[in-house]
């Protein structure tokens, strides 16, 4: 607690590694700062950073401190249960409190300078036209300002410069005037409010009764919902419900392309202040936002995954769309995964979180089934159309040429000739993955990576998907001598081409990272697709997730079996995810839908379990699998990464470590073995796992490794729960 006496000694969290906080101490010169506020302290000999305040005391075990240089907020920029949601979650990730709250925290609000949040005034006109020609008759050019606020507002000053270079004053004299207005945020329009005044369907009603007996408390809900139930529609309700209230509510969903979409949906329905959050916006924008959300003034905010530690004044709930996601993790610096600091952050300010998703992952499935979740299924489609058909069709006796057989090939051609559009998913970019000798099986290889290198037409080079260097085309087999070097397998590129070939007049759009390298490609792309032209979609994981394509009635997936051969025990869960949530795509609207799969293993038992018994049986099964094997989610995982330029010093390094784990009877430990990807960027990878029947077991060893290993020249680092082997 904040005392009204002097403190004399200050507790700041840093970005540090090796402490929560140092301790600093107060000048009488200075007014104490605020629990939860920035302040300007000195780190080591030279540099002033910004640190965030976590405690008072009257004195410090250590001597000669130095001292607050200055205090940045006069009131607590995170409340006590921000402060909550940071301490337990750097506790469970191994991290130190400032390690955490810096990873939180957008840039705006690190810098020394503490500028004020850039706000904005969304200019707005307030009379009628008429009126506003009668006050303007002698001030033309204020008269054309209104004119133009009155036909495009809510709008910023700095989009009217094109009328005059002192557009901000003219609004002004407007305002003065009473003609105009101006907000800090751009209004939701809410006159098109509008409900669609769908009747819920059963399942729908049964969830939404569900979730308002809640009281609004602690709970996490799974909406488990087949692609087309109406998991929105949900959601909408829940969020009104919420906002007449006058709380707020936090929308997370996995991808920056996938913000506008649900945005839309949701402000079309509610009376009340939204706002996007994600890395696509520029630093103040991020930053205004976390302002907004902390003073109250925005009632949604709907986010990427780092929105997860947004501020809110009075929160009320968090929705997780697609929680299955694995983008939900990030994949460096502090390994965390949103979804489920989610549910920490819903039980430290006992508010319910809701998890949505067609496909749950084992762990919120396994969740469900104990009963440590509510369970809300959605097993109906809104429009009553039957789930697409699914034809596994067998590349042994149907040989694909550019990667699509012939049988495909006619499916194709038959649902455009429909006017519906089709969709051919392949997770692998470029033309094809391997460029091969065919006389002693040399592959061409990335010379800082271990890994095969894919082969891009378009640029005519190879190129390393893993650090992004190229090579040129071999002319002859460095091993050999020979000139039988060619290209082997299929990417996005080579499907592409073969389409064009086969389908004349016909758009073949492509999304993957290649051809969409910015939200305008994206969007572009989009257009085209949404123009409701038969057209073929090319694309790779970047469009498994739920973007709504109604036209589509054919999705064509190509190659799948590697899935079969992978050391990864997650991967038949992945598969079976983007499998299902591909399959989704097709026939959402009007039309039947049909899914071929072309695979070599057609008789193969996962895809009977999928696909005659259902995502929900094929999870039983995985999940009395697991409990057999012992991995997640029965058992608890961490993974222990280090790298080296020397493969020696990695391996001699993780060996000590694995000797030091070994005594403990509640983890078992596997390695030192190399990493999926064993070198990357001429780093060599291994990894040792951790895996543990008591979570509490086993992160206590990591807490013992984490101080006795503390300062080796091995760069190593913890990830908590991963979700690959890489
Ligand atoms: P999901 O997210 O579960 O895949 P959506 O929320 O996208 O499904 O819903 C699919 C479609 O059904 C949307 O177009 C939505 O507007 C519509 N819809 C939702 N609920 C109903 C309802 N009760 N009656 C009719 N249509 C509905
Ligand atoms: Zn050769
Ligand atoms: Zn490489």
């Amino acid at each position: 607690m904040q005392s009204n006496r002097h403190p004399k000694v200050v507790q700041v969290a840093l970005k540090i590694p090796f402490a929560d906080h140092l301790d600093y101490q107060l000048p009488e010169t200075i007014d104490p700062p605020p629990l939860g506020g920035r302040v300007l302290v000195s780190l080591g000999h030279t540099k002033q950073v910004v640190g965030v305040v976590i405690g008072f005391a009257e004195n410090s075990p250590h001597n000669s401190l130095k001292p607050i240089i200055d205090v940045l907020d006069k009131a607590a920029f995170f409340n006590e249960k921000n402060l909550a949601l940071f301490k337990q979650a750097a506790k469970y990730y191994q991290i130190t409190l400032g390690e955490m709250i810096f990873t939180a925290l957008p840039s705006w609000y690190k810098k020394t300078t503490n500028k004020p949040v850039p706000l904005q005034k969304w200019w707005q006109a307030k009379k009628t036209l008429e009126q506003a020609q009668k006050l303007l008759v002698a001030a033309p050019k204020q008269l054309e300002v209104y004119q133009y606020l009155n036909a495009h507002g809510p709008i910023t000053s700095k989009s009217l410069t094109h009328i005059t270079a002192s557009a901000a004053q003219v609004c002004k004299q407007l305002a003065e005037k009473g003609l105009a207005q101006a907000n800090e945020l751009c209004l939701v329009d809410n006159q098109s409010a509008s409900d669609p005044g769908f009747t819920l369907t059963d399942d729908q009603q049964a969830a939404w009764l569900k979730i308002q007996k809640n009281d609004n408390l602690f709970k996490v809900m799974l909406l488990d919902g087949v692609t087309g139930s109406g998991k929105t529609e949900v959601y909408i309700r829940f969020i009104q419900s919420l906002l007449e209230q006058q709380k707020q509510v936090l929308v997370l969903v996995p991808e920056i392309g996938l913000t506008p979409q649900l945005f839309h949906e949701i402000s079309q329905r509610i009376n009340g202040q939204m706002a996007v959050l994600h890395s696509g916006l520029s630093e103040g924008a991020r930053a205004r936002v976390w302002h907004h959300a902390k003073t109250g003034k925005l009632d949604v905010v709907v986010a990427t995954r780092s929105g997860i530690f947004t501020p809110f004044l009075n929160l009320g709930a968090i929705l997780i769309d697609e929680e299955h996601d694995l983008s939900y993790k990030q994949q460096d610096g502090i390994r965390y995964s949103a979804r489920d600091l989610a549910v920490l952050r819903g039980k430290v300010e006992n508010i319910p979180v809701v998890l949505g998703s067609a496909t749950p992952s084992l762990e919120t499935f396994n969740h469900a089934q104990k009963g440590n979740y509510l369970w809300l299924k959605l097993r109906s489609r809104t429009n009553q159309n039957p789930l697409p058909t699914i034809v596994l069709q067998n590349t042994n006796t149907n040989k694909p040429t550019m990667g699509l057989s012939n049988k495909s090939l006619n499916a194709i051609r038959s649902h455009l000739a429909d006017g519906n559009q089709v969709l051919v998913f392949l997770n692998r970019r470029g033309w094809s993955p391997k460029m091969i000798c065919h006389e002693c099986g040399w592959v061409a290889e990335c010379d800082d990576c271990d890994v095969y290198l894919t082969y891009h037409k378009h640029l005519n080079l190879l190129k390393c998907h893993h650090c992004d260097r190229r090579y040129l085309l071999p002319e002859f087999c460095p091993a050999c001598g020979s000139q039988h070097v060619e290209t082997m397998g299929v990417g996005t590129e080579k499907i592409a081409e073969g389409l064009k070939e086969n389908l004349s007049g016909i758009d073949i759009v492509r999304f993957d990272r290649d051809s969409v390298k910015t939200p305008k490609q994206w969007q572009q792309n989009l257009e085209t697709v949404r123009s409701g032209n038969p057209c073929v979609i090319v694309g790779t994981q970047m469009l498994s997730k739920g973007h709504d394509f109604p036209l589509l009635s054919l999705v064509v997936v190509v190659n799948v079996d590697n899935s079969f051969f992978s050391s990864d025990f997650r991967s038949t869960e992945y598969l079976a995810q983007l499998l299902t949530q591909v399959s989704g795509r097709a026939g959402r609207a009007e039309t039947k839908g049909e899914v071929i799969i072309q695979t070599q293993f057609p008789d193969h038992p996962f895809f009977d379990a999928l696909f005659t018994q259902g995502y929900e049986a094929f999870a039983d099964q995985q999940l009395v699998e697991r409990t057999e094997l012992q991995f997640p989610p029965t058992t608890y995982l961490a993974i222990i990464r280090a790298q080296h330029r020397d493969a020696n010093v990695v391996e001699s390094f993780l060996t000590e470590m694995t000797t030091c784990c070994n005594q403990n009877q509640h983890v078992n430990v596997l390695g030192p073995i190399p990493a999926l990807i064993a070198k990357k960027q001429k780093m060599h990878r291994m990894q040792i796992i951790l895996n543990g029947n008591q979570r509490r077991a086993l992160h206590a060893l990591i807490h013992q490794l984490k101080k006795q290993f503390n300062a080796d020249k091995v760069q190593w680092f913890v990830d908590i729960d991963p979700v690959t082997f890489e």
